[in-house]
């Protein structure tokens, strides 16, 4: 068991691990079987057949967040992420992983996603029926976390979409609308790939596939090709699609949006999909100014805890996590945060009550009043 990761397994042995100042779990648990290396002696353990791995064990790399912080310090380029990613995939097909991991599978196969709701039906309530155009070659793909928890952001795009006179993306209104992200972070790899067939062949006829949401990102454009579900040249991120726009339109910007803007960079957006000075760009076109910057920012940004199933099994001390990057917000004396992952969002908004939290594209749209071509 994980012979493929027997390099990385020795690289981590022998290293004086300085990864694990970056470690958000480690940091805030402070447990060494969770910084990095120590989910990495784990399993190297397990590999050997020093340690069995019994239930206690396969919960282990249920602590990681996925985040990248790691790899993105290491000199060897260590991708733990993989490694805890094929340990949580065993734990789960031996049906070894934490009983909070079940329940959650099974609640996302009675829905297809984890939020228990009709979100088609709310998706297809929320916007005029021209916005669903099945004609159309450009389809944007909302996410099931932005249509549950952050359906704003859809709202925001059109309305953006419709002030620079793009009017030929429709809303995907399939009947699924997760990626299947959160099913292998579970470790259920296969239902994962069951997912990813049915929304390959959904979307692999439109031109151009645009998504808001990071993760979808990612999984769509690099996830899925490795099940032979390609559809990497088709997806792009939404602020991707945007960036012409900006370059070759003019805009009028409203009056009184200045407020002390803050930018937190989902680890999906700046490390998975190698994105971190468009959005800022973007917020400082239209606001004048460049957002305040977090301590780890862009590509060495902190996580905001909230990464692959760490949530599902450890749900307080993800909260943590969360409150602990808002602080530096409160000592900045931000008052308005802008990220762009709808899961950062959503549970950064759940775990503060001082600080206005938004998308960029809301941002956008709160402060572009109209366009014209240049
Ligand atoms: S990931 Fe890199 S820095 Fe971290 S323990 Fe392994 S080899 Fe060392
Ligand atoms: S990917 Fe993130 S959470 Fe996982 S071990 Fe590395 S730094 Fe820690």
């Amino acid at each position: 068991m994980f012979d493929e990761h027997i390099r990385a397994f020795r690289t981590c042995q022998t290293c004086p691990s300085l990864c694990q100042s970056v470690c958000p779990v480690f940091i805030n648990d402070g447990i060494k079987t969770h910084s990095p290396q120590g989910l990495m002696q784990l399993l190297n353990l397990v590999r050997k057949n020093k340690m069995d791995f019994d239930e206690s064990i396969a919960t282990e790399p249920y602590h990681c967040l996925d985040c990248r912080a790691c790899t993105e310090l290491c000199e060897h380029n260590i991708d733990v992420g993989s490694v805890m990613q094929a340990g949580r995939n065993e734990a789960y097909r031996q049906e070894l992983a934490p009983k909070e991991i079940n329940s959650f599978v099974e609640r996302f196969h009675r829905h297809n996603n984890p939020f228990s709701r009709d979100l088609v039906k709310k998706l297809k309530n929320m916007l005029p029926k021209r916005y669903f155009n099945p004609n159309n070659s450009v389809v944007y793909f909302p996410s099931c976390s932005t249509v549950a928890k952050c359906p704003e952001i859809i709202k925001d795009t059109f309305s953006l979409f419709d002030k620079f006179q793009i009017d030929f993306v429709s809303l995907f209104a399939d009947p699924i609308h997760c990626c299947g992200y959160p099913l292998l972070s579970c470790g259920a790899a296969y239902d994962f790939v069951d997912i990813a067939e049915i929304n390959y062949h959904a979307l692999k006829n439109y031109k151009t596939i645009i998504t808001g949401c990071p993760v979808c990102a990612h999984v769509l454009k690099n996830i899925y090709a490795k099940y032979d579900f390609n559809l990497s040249r088709q997806v792009v991120t939404v602020n991707q699609f945007l960036k012409p726009y900006f370059k070759d339109m003019n805009y009028t910007v409203k009056k009184k949006v200045r407020s002390k803007v803050m930018f937190h960079d989902p680890c999906y957006l700046a490390r998975y999909m190698d994105e971190y000075e468009l959005p800022r760009e973007m917020i400082s076109r239209v606001s004048g100014y460049e957002p305040l910057e977090f301590h780890d920012n862009r590509k060495s940004c902190s996580c905001c805890g909230q990464g692959a199933a760490y949530p599902i099994v450890e749900r307080e001390r993800a909260n943590q996590i969360t409150k602990n990057r808002l602080e530096e917000c409160y000592e900045k004396k931000a008052n308005l945060l802008i990220s762009q992952c709808p899961i950062c969002l959503y549970k950064m908004r759940e775990q503060s009550n001082k600080l206005v939290i938004k998308d960029v594209i809301s941002y956008l749209n709160d402060c572009i009043e109209e366009t014209s071509s240049s």
